[in-house]
């Protein structure tokens, strides 16, 4: 569920003398040596608590002399208080914390004036999963919009760059309204458990990425059913 690798991006202002790292990801003693190097750090960014983001952040922050982790789960945290909606002056970049919940409920992305880091939110390739429960499809389909306001660089948790964020988020939203439609046609027939939906939907489906075929059915049938009850969809999230 990697791909091939989570991305780490380290940020450095032209004349700065301090790092910003996003996204650590795991505890590979050479990969957090390589991060190092580029000390000093100011802080650490994380996109989200997955453990292919977050598993070498202890690790590399007590290297650096306890620089200060931002996430936004409080047990992801250290050395300084969980994130939020804002903006943030670390080594001579502006950063706007975007909160976009959906693959997961503490996903966020970083907005510079030059790029987006989005995380697993977007992906440099495929599709990413909702992982519900924690994740949220009516949540994801919101931070999708909110990512179509910014037309520049896409720097994801995984894949390759991509150029333009908003246009990236138009086609995951196209993406995700045109398998809902298939979800919806599947159910109309009868499909009602996430592995009948997976049957209809994807009836050649690869056995070894099937369980994230369901995990992804059963957001979107938790969506569905939201959907189609009357009354405002936050009594569901209580
Ligand atoms: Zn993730």
């Amino acid at each position: 569920m990697t791909l091939d690798g989570t991305n780490t991006w380290l940020l450095r202002a032209p004349g700065a003398a301090e790092t910003v790292v996003i996204d650590p990801g795991p505890r590979h003693a050479g990969h957090l040596s390589a991060i190092a190097e580029h000390a000093p750090v100011t802080a650490i960014l994380v996109t989200h608590g997955h453990q292919d983001h977050v598993e070498g952040v202890a690790e590399l922050s007590d290297r650096l002399g306890g620089v200060p982790v931002l996430a936004a789960a409080p047990e992801h945290a250290r050395h300084a208080e969980p994130l939020t909606a804002g903006v943030l002056r670390l080594g001579g970049f502006e950063i706007e914390v975007l909160p976009t919940p959906g693959h997961t409920a503490d996903s966020v992305c970083f907005v510079t004036a030059g790029a987006v880091f989005t995380g697993d939110t977007v992906l440099g390739r495929g599709t990413t999963v909702v992982a519900w429960p924690d994740g949220d499809l009516a949540d994801y389909l919101d931070s999708l919009a909110k990512l179509t306001a910014y037309p520049r660089m896409l720097l994801p948790g995984h894949g390759p760059a991509l150029a333009d964020c908003a246009a990236a988020a138009r086609a995951y939203l196209a993406h995700r309204q045109e398998r809902l439609e298939q979800v919806r046609a599947a159910v109309a027939a009868g499909a009602d458990t996430p592995e009948a939906v997976v049957d209809r939907v994807y009836p050649d489906i690869d056995p070894g990425v099937r369980f994230a075929a369901e995990w992804s059915a059963r957001a979107q049938l938790a969506y569905l059913r939201r959907e189609s009850q009357p009354g405002p969809e936050q009594l569901d999230r209580l």
